[in-house]
């Protein structure tokens, strides 16, 4: 039953900003000045969505419906999304409009004991919108669900986090130098944030991208699973199989894809470290 309202979680948006091949790829990488403000608060703010999904099964528990929200702060070099790391490549959404698609779902999303999903690009970067959406979903009886990073997790309040049912953590790597070499960004932000929702005793799945020659490193998977073993709360962990279907975004936008000789892992590899998380106790899919 999955259903496209503004564009499936792999279609190209490069539109809003105009041509982007037409920049330096440089320039693109960067993270530009408006990407960080935050909206208003307010009864009707807008917010960025690059598009919606309904009936994802893999995003949460049941039936989600699944927005994609722009804006990110870290470039990954397997990225499948790069057309959401600018807010403004997104298409501008009142939190009134998406809360009239999102209630159009509620009953089936409830039946199947589903809900809401935020996921990206990164939606940390629209925190006003994404706790604005969510308080509405919940008083809707949805469970709510935040697919993130974490590299944001300190603009929110402990309140906040309280008001969010599930969140969906990536942990890259467990290695500041690999973190950093995977993301452009530092690790820190992230073990703090999963520390933070670790203490409030917050629902966790762990999420960790499994990538052949960049992130398999038995060590670095290691750390990994020791970080998520440490943490209270952590439901699963998931392991996502590297794929090449963002390869063709990174052309379409003039980017140097690094990884266009990389195999998706075999399956020896993905069990190696299935196995990894499992020798700590882990439930891990
Ligand atoms: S955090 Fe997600 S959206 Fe941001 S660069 Fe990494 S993979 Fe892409």
């Amino acid at each position: 039953m999955s259903q496209t309202l503004v564009g499936s979680r792999y279609e190209l948006h490069v539109a809003r900003e105009g041509a982007a091949e037409s920049r330096a790829a440089r320039d693109y990488f960067a993270v530009h000045a408006g990407d960080a403000e935050e909206a208003q608060e307010g009864e009707d703010i807008t917010g960025y969505v690059h598009s919606f999904e309904v009936g994802s099964t893999v995003d949460g528990p049941g039936l989600r419906f699944v927005a994609f929200l722009t804006g990110c702060l870290l470039r990954c070099q397997y990225c499948h999304n790069p057309d959401t790391w600018h807010k403004y490549n997104g298409h501008p959404v009142r939190v009134s409009r998406a809360m009239k698609q999102i209630a159009k779902y509620a009953q089936v999303l409830k039946v199947s004991k589903g809900g809401l999903t935020l996921s990206g690009g990164e939606p940390q970067m629209q925190r006003p919108f994404v706790m604005h959406v969510f308080r509405r979903s919940k008083a809707l009886g949805l469970h709510t669900c935040l697919d993130t990073s974490g590299r944001l997790g300190e603009k929110f309040t402990d309140p906040e986090l309280m008001d969010i049912d599930l969140h969906l953590l990536d942990i890259k790597s467990g290695d500041p130098a690999t973190y950093e070499r995977i993301t452009r960004q530092p690790l820190k932000p992230t073990l703090d944030f999963a520390r933070r929702l670790s203490v409030l005793k917050r629902p966790m799945w762990i999420r960790f991208v499994l990538v052949p020659g960049l992130s398999d490193a038995h060590d670095n998977v290691e750390k990994v699973a020791d970080i998520a073993a440490g943490l209270k709360c952590v439901e699963r962990v998931e392991i996502l199989r590297f794929h090449q279907m963002g390869k063709e975004k990174w052309a379409k936008l003039g980017l140097d894809y690094t990884l266009g000789n990389v195999e998706p892992p075999d399956p020896e590899l993905t069990e190696r470290v299935r196995g990894q998380f499992r020798s700590r106790g882990l439930t891990v899919y």
